[in-house]
Order: C-alpha cells, then structure tokens, then sequence
C-alpha cells in the first residue's frame, strides 16, 4: 500500500537537505574541453586555486583553503605553484592533501620556501625554463608589478606563470602580475585564468585590455579578491565583449564557504 501523504514529505524533505547540501557545497560546478587526448576538466577551487584533469593526470594550481576546499578531489600527480605569498605557495595545504606521488613544480624562491619534508618532491623551473612531466608540457613564464621596481610585492623573476599544453590545448595561468608586454604577446592560448585584484594585481581595465590583446578562446577570470572585496567579474566581461564577442569569459564561483 502507498501511502502517498508520507511519499510527498519524504520528496520534500530529501529536496530539502540536497538545496540545502548544495547551498554550503557551493563549489563551482566542473568543465570540460575536449583535446586530441580526451576531456580536459576544469575545476575551480579557491581564489587561485584550480584543479586540471587530463589523460588520468590530476593537476593542482596553487593548492589553498585547506583539506576542505579539495576534499572528494584525486591526488595530485602535478602541483604547480607560482608564487611565495600564503594564497599560493600554503603549508597548511600542502601538509594536508595527499602529495606521495606528485612532482612540485616550483620557481627557485618557492623551493627555498617548502615545508622540509616537501623539498625533495619539488622540479625547480624559472622564468623561461620548460619541462615536460606526464606528457604535460609546462613552461614557465614572468608574472609582476608594474612598473617594475625592486621592491614592488611581484618582483620580476620571482614567480612563475605557466604555459601547460595538454592535448593540444594550451592553458594560461597568469600567476599575480599586472598587465606584462609577456602576458599581451602571447599567442594560441586556448584557455587562460588571469588575476584581477586591487592593489596586488591588476583592475578589470588592465585585465580586460591585455585579454584582448591575447584573444584568448576561452578566459576565466580568477584570482580576483582584493583589499575591498571581490572585483567586479561581470564589468570585466563586458569590457572583453565590446571589444570583442568571441573571447568566452566564463564566470565562476572562485569563493565557494567551506
Ligand atoms: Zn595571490
């Protein structure tokens, strides 16, 4: 015997804890794109933090947010970070993810700086240097302040942005820098996440402008809060579009609660 009262509160409480789980999950929902080596996934975690999935490789950028923000992720094989601040190069996150088969790769300033224990998994790579790991080319490039100054927070040379290319697709991750002659000269970026935070990086004018200098296929701005909160994402889109409507600016939540 149904008993359909009941029936329609069950349905309605199990409709009610899945809004429920997904309003405090809120992690941002996961792409894909395909290469000539099946599916690349996309999966913005935190600020600059975002996880590839390629060709069973499982890459962490910037891994930050504790073991919350990447729980339920695979383990990486890669782990590239760009900088020595705390949003990017994080103890606490590395001490807490699984790291038993991962390479770091790292510029020279962030070796000097990883937990001991870490040291021995690190690959150095500086500006200019490229290695391939896994079938995953990965260049690094310069990320900065302008103008550049010796004392300015992003000194040239310190970090790295990265160049990967995974199946014929090239992905771009700006790293913390301003809008660099580099960054506006790149050429067949299918993918990039550029930074836009005020004052450490660039505003949505800058951004904007060096995108559409690049013309990548697809941009995701990331890396964008500053000192006042969140930069204004939506602005940023539509500075791209009126200057040109193919760039796909994808807008996610990059600032999920954990
Ligand atoms: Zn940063």
């Amino acid at each position: 015997m149904f008993n359909i009262p009941f029936m329609k509160s069950t349905t309605l409480f199990l409709l009610f804890i899945t809004s429920f789980l997904t309003v405090i999950g809120q992690r941002a929902a996961p792409d894909k794109i395909e290469t000539s080596a099946g599916p690349l996934t996309i999966q913005p975690i935190l600020h600059g933090c975002l996880v590839l999935s390629w060709n069973d490789k499982t890459i962490y950028v910037d891994p930050y947010g504790g073991l919350k923000a990447l729980a339920g992720i695979a383990a990486p094989d890669l782990v590239l970070i760009t900088d020595i601040h705390g949003d990017h190069l994080n103890p606490e996150t590395l001490n807490a993810i699984e790291t038993s088969k991962a390479k770091i790769v790292v510029p020279q300033a962030v070796a000097d700086q990883l937990p001991e224990n870490l040291k021995s998994k690190a690959v150095i790579l500086n500006n200019g240097n490229r290695i391939t790991e896994g079938g995953i080319s990965i260049s690094a490039m310069p990320m900065y302040n302008l103008p550049e100054a010796p004392d300015s927070r992003h000194t040239k040379g310190r970090g790295n942005g990265y160049i990967l290319n995974l199946g014929g697709k090239t992905v771009y991750i700006s790293g913390d820098t301003e809008d660099i002659p580099e960054m506006r000269a790149l050429k067949n970026i299918d993918i990039a996440f550029v930074c836009m935070n005020q004052p450490y990086t660039m505003d949505i004018n800058q951004a904007s402008s060096a995108v559409l200098d690049f013309k990548p296929k697809i941009v995701y701005p990331f890396h964008f809060r500053g000192q006042n909160g969140l930069s204004d994402v939506e602005g940023f889109k539509r500075l791209v579009n009126a200057g040109n409507a193919s760039i796909d600016v994808r807008i996610r939540n990059w600032y999920p609660e954990y």
